[in-house]
């Protein structure tokens, strides 16, 4: 699916990057986080603005702060580091917002990747309310080949099924490229994110036919009618349900965490992020069959796709973005905008 449009001038306050930081900073640390936690969030929503990801950056903030309010998250946690196995390495989040134990687990998975060849990050107790593209280029831009997968809340039906029964469980890989940004993909499971589908409602417009169906089973396109009692779909049929399946064993069963039922069970309704895990696995080229030529055997492989008129690598879009927006900023949407001021108390 493409990438959501920004918002039109007129409906828009403009801010700079480092402005999105600080308002996102302050208002989650108003809210009752500490200022450790409070930059690791605003790190993340500051990326995603900066790639015009609009459904993962500020559209998260007040989800962010109804998890403070409730005392759902906690704002003030200290990951913890834990040596599992030679090639498994654990956080326990203790119950706060993701990004900050994301950064704990980073070097020991790297460390671990490079001495192992390939090694795990199993993330617990943590409440992802983001993209996983930041962790998984963060990982690639140091040489490594990462993957990351999560689950959410039961909004996505099995194949053939009519009840939510899986999250929208995003997975991503990132391929290292020595010299120039990496390849990253990252995509849910559902045919279309949800964080889209709300933007959907919000601006009044349908989402394309094959999104979810609505209270009584049938194919619609009214993103209001996917949310209030309809559910979403899996992209591509039960090949994506399959794909979700993974996520939620490899997130619930394999790391001792929530399915999206369970998370669901466990939450308290403030429209915030679910409590859950996260698994990445990392892989050092260096260790494997090709240490030498693996860089430059996979560019074979990209000239040939965009070799190809129309044809573009994943990541292309948000990093023209990105490109932009550096010195550009970024288009808020205006309602959104007074929201998050209110929330940070002026
Ligand atoms: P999209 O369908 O918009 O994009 C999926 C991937 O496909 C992106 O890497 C994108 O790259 C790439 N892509 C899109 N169009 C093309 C194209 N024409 N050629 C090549 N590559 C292309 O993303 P989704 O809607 O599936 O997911 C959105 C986000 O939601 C993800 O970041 C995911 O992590 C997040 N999410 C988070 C959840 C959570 O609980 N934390 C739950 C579910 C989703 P590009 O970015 O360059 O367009």
């Amino acid at each position: 699916m493409a990438g959501p449009a920004a918002p039109t001038a007129a409906a828009s306050v403009h801010l700079s990057l480092g402005e999105v930081h600080a308002l996102a900073s302050r208002c989650l640390v108003a809210n009752g986080c500490d200022a450790v936690n409070a930059g690791a969030v605003a790190d993340t929503i500051a990326a995603a603005e900066r790639d015009i990801c609009l459904s993962h950056g500020l559209f998260r903030l007040p989800g962010y702060v109804a998890s403070l309010r409730s005392g759902k998250v906690n704002g003030s946690a200290r990951p913890q580091v834990e040596d599992l196995a030679p090639g498994v390495v654990r956080v326990d989040g203790k119950g706060g917002f993701a990004p900050l134990a994301l950064q704990a687990g980073r070097e020991p998975l790297m460390g671990k990747a490079r001495s192992q060849g390939i090694a795990a990050l199993a993330l617990n107790d943590i409440h992802h309310f983001a993209a996983l593209w930041p962790e998984v280029e963060a990982l690639a831009e140091q040489g490594l080949c990462a993957f990351a997968f999560t689950a959410a809340f039961p909004y996505v039906v099995a194949a053939g099924g009519r009840r939510p029964i899986y999250g929208t469980n995003p997975m991503a890989f990132a391929w290292p490229r020595p010299g120039r940004d990496p390849l990253v993909f990252d995509q849910a499971s559902s045919a279309l994110a949800r964080g889209e589908i709300m933007i959907a409602a919000r601006e009044g417009h349908e989402v394309p036919p094959g999104t979810g169906i609505d209270a009584d089973g049938n194919a619609t396109t009214d993103p209001k009618a996917i949310l209030d009692g309809g559910a979403q779909l899996p992209f591509g049929g039960y090949k994506g349900a399959s794909i979700a399946l993974m996520i939620e064993l490899l997130v619930g069963a394999l790391i001792g965490d929530k399915f999206s039922f369970e998370a669901l069970a466990a939450d308290n309704g403030d429209g915030g992020p679910p409590k859950g895990g996260e698994l990445m696995l990392a892989i050092d080229p260096a260790r494997f069959g090709d240490p030498e030529g693996f860089a430059a055997h996979a560019e074979l492989l990209f000239a040939q796709i965009t070799a190809e008129e129309g044809v573009r690598l994943p990541a292309d879009r948000r990093r023209r973005n990105r490109a932009t927006t550096a010195t550009a900023g970024v288009a808020v949407d205006a309602a959104l905008h007074a929201r998050i001021l209110d929330l940070a108390g002026g």
